[in-house]
């Protein structure tokens, strides 16, 4: 008689041609609406960082994927996520209950506009974040090609509460502690996280505060210029469509991979 057939090799059957199925190694819950995993890196997986893939799970028969930025560095050896919770959602209904040692769906091409070879060379960099949209610059913050192509590097990430800025923090204490990175990065990163509806030393979207110039004081930088200002925005249309305008009132352009210029905009969710 034949040995039934282990859990893996049903799920192995399933897992659709021509797309990775990589193995969770950490999940970590911040708030009941965000966490972040990391789970293990395709041989040959290669992407820039900042790009986004799409990634799923096996629900039911079928399988469901929505884009994700990476939030991990082009040369770490593991990917990491940090993912929104949406209670009725597709995919996060589901992939809020990952465990380590279970299976997440990834398509092997990843893409994406918040890249630095979408921008022309500059002195400082603006990454202008609201909730989720940290994703793709904690790729960025970590890559020391950023930091090659920049003097001096501005994290802004707003949210609604004190905690969700949390995983921003953990960032910046992982790049503190970090072996290389932490002589690479030195002073040149400034993080700048601001909160819309609870009291907190910084508070406000980030476009009043630039209107206001409190971003820029706080800093002790000088306001936009397009000479040696550049910037990549990610968060909701509403705050990228602000953002943007803010931008290009302080004389800035769009650009894209196909044509760089002085700043690029990608949405860190639809809807
Ligand atoms: C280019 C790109 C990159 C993305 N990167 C990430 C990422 O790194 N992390 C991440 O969590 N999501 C990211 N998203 C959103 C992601 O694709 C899914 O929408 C999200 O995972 C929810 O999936 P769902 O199937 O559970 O619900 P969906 O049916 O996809 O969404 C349901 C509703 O939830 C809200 N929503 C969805 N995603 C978010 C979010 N991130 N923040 C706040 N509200 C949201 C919207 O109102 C949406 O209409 C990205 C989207 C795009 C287009």
């Amino acid at each position: 008689m034949d040995a039934p057939a282990k859990i893996d090799d049903v799920v192995a059957a399933k897992i659709p041609d021509g797309v990775y199925a990589e193995t969770v190694l950490s999940v970590e819950h911040y708030t009941d609406r965000l966490f972040r995993f990391r789970m293990t890196r395709p041989a040959g997986f290669r992407f820039r960082s900042g790009e986004f893939a799409m990634i799923g799970l096996m629900v039911g028969d079928k399988p469901v994927y929505r884009a994700y930025s990476i939030a991990s560095p082009s040369w770490d050896e593991e990917l990491e996520f940090f993912s929104i919770k949406v209670p009725e959602g597709p995919l996060t209904s589901h992939l809020q209950a990952i465990q380590p040692g279970d299976k997440v769906l990834m398509r092997k091409k990843p893409t994406g506009t918040l890249v630095l070879d979408a921008l022309t060379p500059g002195k400082r960099l603006y990454m202008f974040s609201t909730g989720t949209g940290i994703a793709p610059f904690a790729s960025l913050i970590r890559d020391p090609d950023t930091y090659e192509m920049f003097e001096e590097v501005i994290l802004t990430h707003t949210c609604r509460e004190v905690a969700e800025l949390k995983y921003g923090f953990d960032l910046m204490e992982e790049i503190r502690n970090h072996e290389f990175l932490s002589e690479i990065v030195g002073d040149k990163l400034k993080h700048y996280p601001t909160v819309t509806r609870e009291p907190y030393p910084y508070q406000g979207r980030i476009t009043d505060l630039m209107e206001s110039g409190k971003l820029f004081t706080d800093l002790g930088v000088p306001p936009l210029d397009p000479a040696v200002d550049r910037g990549m925005i990610c968060g909701s249309t509403a705050m990228l469509k602000d953002t943007k305008a803010f931008l290009e009132k302080s004389g800035l352009t769009e650009g894209a991979n196909s044509k760089p210029a002085e700043f690029v905009i990608e949405r860190a969710f639809v809807g």
